[in-house]
């Protein structure tokens, strides 16, 4: 039985139980019953399910690890995590977080105005740190943080952002936010987010210039703000190694800076990038080393170069966003269709004198069986090709084609159905040829945009028939009308799903690990906007589904972009009531409908 690699990315959070996928916490329902439960109030389109617990299960594991691993390396240096907002700023994703955080002072991480703002009003005592380019305004948003009693820091990304906080500074010297500097490092991070780091990066303060930034600091009498160096070098760091160079050469930068006299720095501020398991086979695995070992990483290199100093151990600051969010929210997609597996034999009309080829194909119907299976499967789309080709050069017309492909489609039917028990391998080489597209009930625009912008996969499982063996390669269309709204099927990467009768019974689709980028980066392409979200509250009697937020209505998504929605709606009620084309019981009925429309999400509706 197919397990879609949840033993590689699924992390013990679920669990396949006979058909169903479920989830491993509490009375472990399955996703199935959550989803029926939501669509039995008339729901339709994609779901997105958040599970809180995961939240927590990410950030607790995060402290246990610093805590076990600084015991046990007798590492003095607070530990401390914030978390970045840019990862997901969705409110019922935030709540969930800071509550589950709560009992660490987890604190936040912002990079712009608004992200600011957010940390301001969500924050008491936990650390605020702030990164990115900031204006003057930005600035004393950072004063007046600091004038409430937050404990904030402000991460310098260049020598003027210093200048403007030491202008700010002569004004309100009671108020001075605490300091950091950004610093460029010469090591890289790897893979597709890599650009972070270097030295050619957006970001940070070249040695000369940190240089500098002390004189700066000293000069202003502001040096005992300055208390943190910062550095991030990418997100999705797959390859522990980049991240160890990076640390040496932030704790040597460190333990310099504490001899010229930063006699308050105390922090290292790691960034992000904790590698997420993505893969759903073993050969495409990411993260190439544990969270324990990222930990013990971490304490015993910043240990070895405090003591080598002879400085005291920093305190470590973590901004890791991917590895807290990815996990807490999974989307479900009902398939709509199965875009070519609906021919039968029913469908061919053969004539009584049919082209030579085409007679050829049937009698591959007719005569293929378990030993010939995969010989009489390659024929028929070797004839296949060849008949389109007759087609193009105006040999045979259009019911030859179309029985041309009635026919090879009904083989590959029964090529499947006789070796589907016989190995796998055999069939995977013609797998490309023989694809069933299945198309799903969502926007890849809107709710994986990283797959669309960085090819980034993503686990993907039906949620149900897990008890039967999946035949079908698949590839899955998305309902936007834009051909970059495809998963093809892809050999490295195969995706097996069912063979479904979509009149009799209903199929889904899991797509999991999208907690973290994808639903701030998503865009509403073809105008499809955010799915409806529901939070699953989970103990040992049951769970409860809270926080529903229903996908935006058409006019609301009409209104977002500052159309006159009155308008438009006025608009297409005159052109019904004005027009001569039909009688006025109609019109009415048309208008309500109408109405109704408007107030539904843009989302297709399934049939049941
Ligand atoms: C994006 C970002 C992070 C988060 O990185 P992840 O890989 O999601 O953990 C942390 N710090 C900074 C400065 C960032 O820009």
């Amino acid at each position: 039985m197919n397990n879609y690699g949840i033993d590689i990315w699924g992390d013990d959070n679920f669990i396949i139980d006979g058909a169903f996928v479920k989830i491993n916490h509490g009375c472990k329902p399955s996703i199935y019953e959550i989803v029926k439960q939501i669509r039995d109030d008339n729901l339709r389109g994609p779901i997105l399910l958040r599970f809180p617990h995961l939240i927590k299960k990410q950030i607790d594991r995060i402290y246990q690890n610093f805590q076990r691993a600084s015991a046990e390396l007798n590492y003095k240096g607070k530990f401390q995590a914030v978390f970045p907002l840019k990862v997901n700023q969705f409110p019922n994703f935030l709540t969930a977080l800071l509550k589950a955080g709560d009992e660490h002072n987890y604190g936040l991480e912002a990079g712009s105005k608004a992200e600011l703002l957010l940390a301001m009003a969500h924050t008491n005592l936990a650390p605020i740190t702030v990164n990115g380019f900031k204006d003057k305004e930005m600035i004393e948003l950072g004063f007046i943080s600091a004038s409430i009693g937050q404990d904030i820091t402000l991460a310098i990304e260049g020598i003027n952002e210093l200048e403007t906080i030491i202008e700010s500074a002569k004004n309100q010297p009671d108020f001075v936010p605490k300091i950091g500097l950004r610093i460029k490092l010469h090591s890289l991070g790897a893979g597709i987010w890599e650009k972070s780091g270097g030295i050619n990066s957006k970001f940070g303060l070249t040695s000369t210039e940190l240089i500098k930034a002390m004189k700066l600091l000293k000069a202003s009498k502001l040096l005992d703000k300055f208390t943190m160096i910062h550095f991030h070098i990418g997100s999705q760091i797959t390859d522990i190694s980049y991240l160890k160079k990076a640390i040496k050469e932030a704790g040597n930068i460190y333990g310099d800076l504490v001899k010229l006299g930063a006699f308050n720095l105390n922090s290292i501020n790691l960034g992000g990038g904790l590698a997420v398991e993505y893969a759903q086979h073993k050969e495409n695995r990411q993260a190439k080393y544990s969270l324990n070992e990222y930990a013990n990483d971490i304490i015993f290199m910043l240990g070895t170069i405090a003591k080598n100093k002879n400085v005291k151990e920093p305190n470590i600051i973590i901004e890791s966003g991917r590895y807290i969010a990815a996990s807490h929210a999974v989307l479900i997609a009902p398939v709509l269709e199965l875009v070519s597996e609906g021919y039968t034999e029913d469908d061919l009309s053969l004539k009584d004198k049919n082209p030579p080829l085409i007679e050829e194909l049937f009698d591959l119907y007719k005569f293929i069986n378990i030993n010939n299976a995969l010989e009489y499967l390659h024929d028929a789309l070797d004839h296949l090709n060849s008949l389109l080709t007759l087609f193009d050069l105006g040999y045979i017309d259009l019911q030859d084609r179309s029985n041309s492909e009635v026919l090879t489609h009904i083989i590959i039917k029964k090529a499947i159905y006789l070796l589907h028990d016989k190995n796998y391998s055999e069939l995977l080489n013609i797998q490309k040829s023989i694809e069933e597209k299945y198309l799903a009930n969502f926007s890849i625009f809107q709710s994986m945009p990283d797959f669309w912008g960085l090819s980034q996969q993503f686990p993907i499982m039906p949620i149900l028939k897990l008890d039967k063996k999946p035949t079908r390669s698949a590839s899955l269309w998305d309902i936007t009308c834009d051909s970059d709204g495809e998963i093809a099927f892809d050999i490295k990467n195969p995706l097996f799903l069912h063979s479904i009768d979509l009149k009799n019974e209903e199929y889904f689709l899991g797509f999991f690990l999208v907690g973290a980028y994808q639903e701030v980066l998503g865009m509403n392409h073809n105008l499809l906007s955010h799915p409806t979200e529901a939070s699953i509250i989970i103990d040992k009697q049951g769970y409860t589904i809270q926080k529903m937020v229903e996908s935006s209505s058409i006019i609301d998504i009409l209104g977002d972009l500052n159309y006159d929605t009155k308008m438009i709606e006025k608009s297409i009620q005159n052109k019904i009531k004005t027009s001569s084309l039909f009688s006025s019981h109609l019109k009415e009925q048309m208008l309500k409908k109408m109405a109704q429309f408007l107030k539904e999400n843009g989302y297709l509706k399934t049939v049941k």
